[in-house]
């Protein structure tokens, strides 16, 4: 974003900036976070606020845990909820942060710019019945997740702090209460756009378009039709999140369009969980009944979001209504062509192909039935894989990748390295997490939770210390079911 402002670094290192604020006066509240009564930081990522330019020493204290929960708000920050839309299982609805309270956007000492936005701060004119706040258990799970995401290397939201409110909030039962600080690139959803368009007021959803190119796909503002070329850009960039999240066994669990970020980042951790057993049918949201997202159904999912999006800006594509029409869905055309291709080239590396084609997707679908008849552990089958060891996968399929992975120009030894760098030893494995938010929430112990996130912190090292975070859950565990935890 250009502006001319000079931004003041404030006491903790932030430089806040505010320009969604800027923006027309229907797509936000200006609120002020809710004071909790007896904030205590629980995690703080020393990591994320280093890289941040962020004052670890004034933010690691005390003093931190007090701007994390909202009871004191830093220089510079002028905190807003956003609306949005959203279609939740598919039904449209008029949404909004209904617990969230965005602080502005942190300019770090790079010049990236980056929202940071407290979870559970309190009620906001979009919170309908809810409390506005969330449970420690949730945020702390949230907290893991992303940050075993970033650890993998796939786009997400981070998370920089949880603090524990002291106050109770309740839901299937009493709980602790907590805020967590997301930090994102932005917080601009599909839902933002179809909230946008739904308003009918054509100057917001263009305000809301120049923005959203400016401050994420610029190049976009040179294109012929700058939305048609946003529409294309978002689908490029969800194409290559959906084969990411392949590649590891990501179930997000609740794609709703107000839960897909247009940065291209993962956001919304809630009932989301990492398959042990292969299983395209994999399911974990105890809410989602019919399986809408199941894993192996979230590519077409993030086509039907997209559709939705593409919708949304056919205002403002700049032809008549019917070109128009016809634009946005050739642009929305592009997106199963871009995720296969983002799907080939994760799946390929997985195997030891440097430049996977169109003729290796049998040898890839292979191996994975061959993983559903054997019930055979997705993160462990690939890690495990070795041309010339043996048992992954069929004598037949491992004959025809060994003869493929020899028409290489590359060397088997350089095939091996790059399976290391492309399959994780560890994955946040379901019984673990659960283990180690039992320890921190019900036991105030956070020694399991630490170890956990420093471990997929480093997810492709082999981690000969913790052999007991590579083992899936006894079967008789499963199977796992998440709840939406708000
Ligand atoms: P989610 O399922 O987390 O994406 O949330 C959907 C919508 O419900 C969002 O607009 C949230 O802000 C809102 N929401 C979720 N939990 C609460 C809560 N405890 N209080 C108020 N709003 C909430
Ligand atoms: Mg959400």
């Amino acid at each position: 974003m250009s502006r001319t402002t000079v931004m003041q670094r404030t006491p903790g290192g932030w430089r806040f900036d505010n320009t969604y604020s800027q923006l027309p006066a229907a797509l936000f509240e200006k609120t002020p976070p809710v004071p909790v009564s007896a904030p205590a930081m629980a995690v703080f990522n020393h990591a994320l606020a280093v890289d941040l330019g962020l004052d670890v020493e004034v933010l690691g204290s005390h003093n931190g845990a007090l701007v994390f929960a909202g009871n004191s708000l830093p220089g510079g920050a002028d905190p807003l909820a956003q609306a949005y839309a959203g279609h939740q299982f598919g039904h449209f609805t008029m949404l909004g942060d209904g617990r969230a309270v965005l602080l502005g956007e942190h300019v770090d000492p790079v010049g990236r710019r980056w929202d940071v936005q407290l979870k559970g701060a309190g009620r906001t004119r979009y919170s309908r019945r809810g409390d506005g706040r969330a449970a420690l258990g949730p945020m702390l799970r949230e907290y893991i997740i992303s940050e075993a995401m970033h650890g993998l290397g796939i786009p997400t939201t981070r998370s920089l702090a949880v603090v524990s409110t002291g106050e109770v909030v309740e839901r299937e039962a009493l709980l602790p209460g907590a805020v967590l600080t997301r930090i994102a690139s932005s917080h601009l959803r599909v839902g933002t756009f179809e909230y946008a368009a739904a308003l009918s007021d054509r100057p917001v959803l263009e305000a809301l378009l120049g923005y959203t190119i400016r401050r994420h796909f610029p190049e976009c503002l040179e294109a012929p039709s700058p939305a048609r070329a946003l529409i294309e850009a978002v689908c490029r960039s969800q194409a290559s999140l959906l084969a990411r999240w392949f590649s590891v066994g990501f179930v997000h669990g609740v794609m709703n369009t107000d839960n897909m970020a247009l940065s291209g980042e993962t956001i919304d951790y809630g009932p989301c969980a990492f398959m042990d057993v292969y299983d395209p049918g994999t399911v974990f949201s105890s809410i989602d009944r019919q399986g809408r997202y199941a894993f192996s159904n979230q590519p077409v999912i993030a086509h039907w979001n997209l559709a939705r999006f593409a919708e949304a800006l056919v205002p403002v594509m700049g032809f008549p209504e019917e070109r128009s029409v016809e634009e946005a869905k050739e642009a929305l055309a592009i997106y199963p062509g871009a995720f296969k291709r983002a799907w080939l080239e994760a799946m390929g590396a997985k195997i030891g192909l440097f430049a996977p084609a169109e003729l290796d997707i049998p040898l890839i679908e292979e191996l994975l039935e061959w993983m559903l008849e054997t019930r055979a552990d997705y993160t462990n089958t690939f890690r495990r894989l070795n041309p010339e060891g043996d048992g992954e996968g069929s004598p037949g399929w491992r004959m025809r990748w060994m003869e493929r992975l020899l028409r290489q120009t590359q060397s088997l030894g350089e095939s091996r390295g790059l399976m290391k760098r492309s399959n994780p030893a560890v994955i946040p494995r379901n019984h673990k997490v659960e283990e180690a938010l039992e320890a921190a929430v019900v036991g105030g112990d956070f020694a399991a939770v630490h170890k956990l996130v420093a471990a997929l912190a480093k997810p492709y090292e082999d981690t000969a210390r913790d052999p007991d975070l590579l083992e899936p859950v006894a079967p008789s565990d499963m199977p796992y079911r998440t709840f939406c935890g708000t």
